[in-house]
């Protein structure tokens, strides 16, 4: 699933090539992507909107139009968006929509799961949805040590699942929380509320760093995520923990274990990470 690294380098190469330009014809073709609202309906707002600028907020991707209305696009499991400069693009049985944009260039919309979702809000709409289902930006200056050590206070869930939760800080997934964990010496199954001060800084660095060496290695290919030039994130390659199972730990040596916290398959190192 497209965490924060992914959604984030996706934004940033189609930033440059959407914005500016107007939603000339839009087909929509899997009513699963817009439900409760016709795909139709929805296709029919859309054309004519000029995007003023493209953004991210934890994993939702945010096209903001010329009119304030915005069009907010959740990845989920398997999608992917790809822009292909001109012509029609080659045939895909995923393929759930297509805006073809002012000049003449296409993004396509591709989702193998089909849990991805489309959502057009009206004016006024987009931050009071999104502060709902959203803590801070992990790299923003609205997260503190401070707020973290708040947002844990008194919390009997594992840490993992505590990160997991989007309400705690946005934009954390199965792999970055297992990196960022590792990063900070600190165990998946430490319940959230006993962290001393010292492993709640250590926490908030690990995160920091985890998704900033994701972001720097246009995140991670595992399956479906693919850039929107068709290329592939190298973060795969980088991984200190997650996938590893019996593998050494980079800092020890230790083979690395597998259990599962928050419901997720989970990897650390049992020894650099201490109940
Ligand atoms: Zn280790």
């Amino acid at each position: 699933m497209p965490e924060l690294p992914e959604v984030e380098t996706i934004r940033a190469q189609l930033a440059p090539l959407v914005e500016g330009r107007r939603f000339e014809r839009v087909e929509i073709g899997d009513p699963r992507l817009t439900r409760p609202h016709d795909p139709r309906e929805v296709a029919l707002e859309l054309e004519g909107e000029t995007v003023a600028a493209l953004e991210r907020r934890g994993k939702y991707l945010v096209v903001r139009f010329e009119t304030d209305r915005a069009l907010l696009i959740h990845l989920r499991m398997t999608g992917s968006l790809t822009h292909a400069s001109s012509g029609a693009p080659a045939e895909d049985p995923y393929r759930r929509a297509v805006v073809t944009l002012d000049n003449g260039s296409d993004v396509a919309y591709r989702d193998v799961r089909r849990f991805g979702t489309w959502l057009l809000l009206e004016p006024g709409e987009l931050d009071p949805y999104l502060a709902v289902k959203n803590g801070p930006e992990p790299l923003g200056a609205d997260f503190t040590t401070r707020f973290l050590r708040e947002r844990l206070r008194n919390r009997t869930a594992p840490l993992k699942a505590a990160l997991l939760d989007q309400r705690t800080v946005a934009g954390l997934g199965n792999i970055y929380v297992d990196e960022a964990l590792w990063f900070a010496r600190l165990h998946p199954h430490q319940p959230a509320g006993t962290l001393a001060a010292e492993q709640v800084r250590a926490a908030h660095r690990g995160v920091r760093r985890a998704l900033e060496r994701g972001i720097a290695h246009q995140g991670a290919t595992l399956r479906d995520y693919r850039t929107p030039d068709g290329g592939s994130g190298s973060m795969q390659h980088e991984f200190n923990v997650y996938g590893r199972e019996g593998e050494p730990c980079p800092r020890c040596g230790t083979p690395i274990e597998k259990t599962r916290a928050g419901g997720r398959g989970t990897w650390y190192c049992p020894a650099c990470q201490r109940l």
